[in-house]
């Protein structure tokens, strides 16, 4: 029995890169809006017509589709006893791919995840690098010595991948944030906020719309802000092109979101260096937010806890990680921080308060 348990497990698990491949084919074909679009039941004949599925891959789109309702995708109701193709099957949308349709789409963050060139290639040079004593991260290794955020430089349809995920990704999570018990409480007092690392923006904007006393401002990359869509704008949230490390503009409080998982230790307390030179005392209400995983924190539930470890090896090929709580302890302390205080939210992110 259990051999056979090592047997079936090993198939699942040299089968796995299957699963998101299928399902960037579901989000490239358009399925899940599809049946939105069909009033939230579709068929497989009606999925290939608002598709653009050709008919004569009817048969591989039901296999599509079978596989993808068996990872909980897509739902299903059950087959007419005397259907012998599946053609009566209705398939429906569930949480997670009622955020794949059009509105409000998360695509753009699983096609950054799942990218061919600079995610999914990067881990099948995993054991090379192992092997290697240099300093050069996985990422590196696979891009001919270019760091993330030089490449992001280099190459347009990478800095619109991971300027478009970013996008999605904080204005979700923020919009949900803000309406967690706790989320909003966070932001209480302020006057003044720069979110540091802050992409194109969506998340000061979700904080600048909850909160519009507060002074919000995104500091990030030149060859970010320069592609900013909100940098033109009104101007409620400010944008400033520079550089982390050599200074951030001063403000009440310092955001950091998915920014210091992308370093390691000694760059993290470089940045959270220069975090501390920009905001005021703790009298004064001045404190550093980092949003970021706390692994180890959160629901037992595995999806979480294997969502954890998976992050952080997402991470590792940057050379950052996603840390417990005692190895984020360590980096405040080092940088000079007195306390922190960390609150769990969306299922398995934390919101890190750290003060001077
Ligand atoms: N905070 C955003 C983006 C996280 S990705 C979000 O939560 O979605 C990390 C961000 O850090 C990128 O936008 C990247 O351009 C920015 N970054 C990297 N190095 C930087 C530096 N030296 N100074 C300022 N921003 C930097």
């Amino acid at each position: 029995m259990l051999l056979h348990q090592g047997y079936v497990e090993l198939y699942h698990h040299g089968f796995l890169h299957i699963k998101s491949a299928a399902l960037l084919c579901a989000v490239g074909l358009g399925i899940p809006s599809a049946i939105h679009r069909c009033g939230g039941e579709a068929t497989i004949s009606d999925l290939a017509v608002k598709t653009g599925v050709h008919p004569a891959k009817l048969s591989y789109l039901r296999r599509l589709m079978r596989a993808l309702a068996s990872f909980g995708i897509f739902d299903t109701d059950s087959r007419k006893p005397d259907d012998t193709d599946g053609s009566s099957v209705v398939y429906t949308l569930t949480p997670v791919s009622r955020i794949l349709v059009n509105d409000g789409d998360m695509s753009p963050l699983l096609r950054l995840l799942a990218r061919p060139a600079t995610s999914v290639s990067t881990f099948f040079a995993m054991e090379a690098w192992f092997r290697d004593g240099g300093a050069t991260t996985l990422f590196e290794m696979v891009h001919g010595g270019v760091p993330p955020w030089s490449l992001t430089k280099n190459d347009a349809s990478y800095n619109e991948a991971m300027n478009d995920a970013c996008a999605v990704d904080s204005g979700f999570s923020m919009d949900a944030m803000l309406e967690e018990v706790g989320g909003k409480g966070i932001f209480h007092g302020l006057t003044s906020l720069v979110d540091v690392g802050g992409g194109h923006g969506a998340a000061a904007m979700a904080i600048a719309r909850a909160f519009p006393h507060v002074k919000c401002a995104v500091l990030d990359l030149e060859q970010v802000i320069s592609k900013a869509p909100g940098s033109a704008s009104d101007g409620t949230v400010q944008f400033i092109a520079g550089d982390m490390f050599e200074s951030i503009p001063p403000a009440n409080a310092v955001f950091l979101r998915h920014v210091l998982d992308c370093w390691d230790d000694d760059h993290c307390v470089k940045i959270l260096g220069q975090c501390k030179r920009a905001i005021p005392t703790r009298d004064a209400g001045g404190k550093v937010i980092i949003m970021n995983l706390v692994v180890g924190y959160g629901p037992l539930e595995n999806v979480v806890k294997e969502t954890q470890v998976l992050f952080d090896m997402y991470m590792m090929r940057y050379g950052g990680a996603e840390r417990e709580e005692q190895e984020w302890k360590k980096i405040f302390l080092e940088a000079g921080f007195s306390d922190y205080k960390i609150t769990p939210i969306l299922g398995f992110q934390s919101i890190i308060e750290v003060f001077p």
